[in-house]
């Protein structure tokens, strides 16, 4: 798969989202490295660098650390010398950076612009009115745990902190969603819905236990009794790379590959995993493929950065393709450009630093509240 052709079409209008000053336009690529490699050089042991697996290849390359989101943001905590974080991934993920932090240490994001849809999916108030609205409709709202992934805002990490909730990532979703069914009867799981209802159907939970909140409709678009007989209500939010893919890109690669194996992350739809021969987390796909047997053929329902890094890695032993042929790219996370990142770079050499993100200290402190419960879980 080759995303040449939007890289070079991006470089036309690079400055239109973030706005750059006109000296971080229109540079060489080989000017861009240059640069880039003199400004880390000059912070030294004073920055850290962090990519996130989705990240283009033009960025990754200059991390220290690469990983997940959460991977990630303890990486940085750990680099007790770093004053500056760059994180080169989306929003949620600088947040989350910014509330596992040193008091010393502060976080940039190179292009403010980079979010991620699906955390845009859960906002506070929706879930204050999901919360009012479960009670009204005769839900003991203290025996519901509400569980968000990793990927939301840190308002909604604080949200679950002060309700007796939890965090979880794609890695740790079974073992977090059963130490939430030992605190209480019913869990709301969000932003995604499908990280949700893979991971309860993998716990035993029966799909017609199962109910859909629509934070757009009132009551949640559910009847009370459906809402009294679910023990998981999936928040109405998703992926909008990861659902990209079908069962019937699944059945095009088995007749194809008849001894290919395919590999899906739990964002994808419920149909996909369950067609799949595996699923799990970015890092569980990495691990899986690189130990797997030489002349083994896969197909990765992911990110296509990631799949075309682990294609090349693990080329000519193994065979790795996307599923979707089309490639499915985090548009969001591409928004972080190396002119992007120079510029903060620059800016720290030059005592300024551009994009900081800093949480609030009350959501902060409750967003940590959530993320030690996680990180207790064994
Ligand atoms: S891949 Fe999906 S969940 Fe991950 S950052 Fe992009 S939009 Fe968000």
């Amino acid at each position: 798969m080759d995303i040449q052709l939007l890289t070079h079409v991006e470089k036309q209008s690079i400055g239109e989202r973030q706005p750059l000053p006109d000296r971080y336009l229109r540079l060489s690529d080989d000017e861009m490295d240059e640069r880039i490699v003199a400004a880390k050089g000059t912070l030294g042991e004073r920055l850290v660098i962090l990519g996130h697996h989705y990240q283009r290849d033009e960025v990754i390359k200059f991390a220290d650390f690469t990983g997940d989101s959460l991977k990630l943001a303890r990486a940085a905590a750990s680099r007790g010398a770093a004053e500056f974080i760059v994180f080169c991934g989306v929003h949620f993920m600088a947040e989350s950076a910014d509330i596992l932090r040193g008091p010393h240490q502060k976080v940039a994001l190179p292009d403010l612009a980079a979010g991620c849809s699906m955390a845009d999916m859960a906002e506070e108030d929706q879930l204050e009115i999901c919360w009012r609205e479960l009670a009204e409709l005769g839900v003991d709202v203290n025996a519901t745990v509400p569980v968000t992934y990793i990927n939301s805002s840190a308002a909604i990490k604080a949200f679950c902190g002060k309700h007796g909730g939890v965090v979880c990532t794609s890695t740790n979703a079974a073992g977090v969603m059963s130490w939430a069914w030992q605190k209480g009867e019913r869990l709301v799981m969000l932003p995604d819905q499908h990280l949700g209802r893979n991971t309860g159907y993998k716990l035993g939970v029966p799909l017609n236990r199962m109910a859909v909140w629509d934070p757009h409709e009132i009551g949640g678009g559910l009847t009370a009794e459906q809402t009294r007989n679910s023990t998981l209500l999936l928040w109405k939010g998703h992926c909008s790379v990861h659902t990209r893919f079908t069962g019937q890109q699944i059945d095009a690669f088995r007749a194809k590959h008849p001894d290919g194996k395919v590999i899906a992350h739990p964002e994808c739809t419920f149909d996909v995993v369950q067609a799949a021969d595996l699923s799990g987390s970015t890092e569980f796909i990495i691990e899986t493929l690189r130990k797997s047997p030489k002349g083994s053929v896969w197909a990765v329902a992911t990110e296509i950065h990631l799949v075309n890094r682990l294609m090349h890695e693990l080329a000519p032993d193994r065979t790795v393709v996307t599923l979707d042929p089309f490639g499915c790219l985090c548009s969001t996370m591409f928004r972080v450009s190396p002119n992007h990142l120079l510029w903060v770079l620059e800016g720290l050499v030059e005592g300024t630093i551009h994009n900081q993100i800093i949480v609030p200290e009350e959501t902060k402190r409750w967003s940590r509240v959530a993320l030690d419960r996680m990180l207790e879980i064994r």
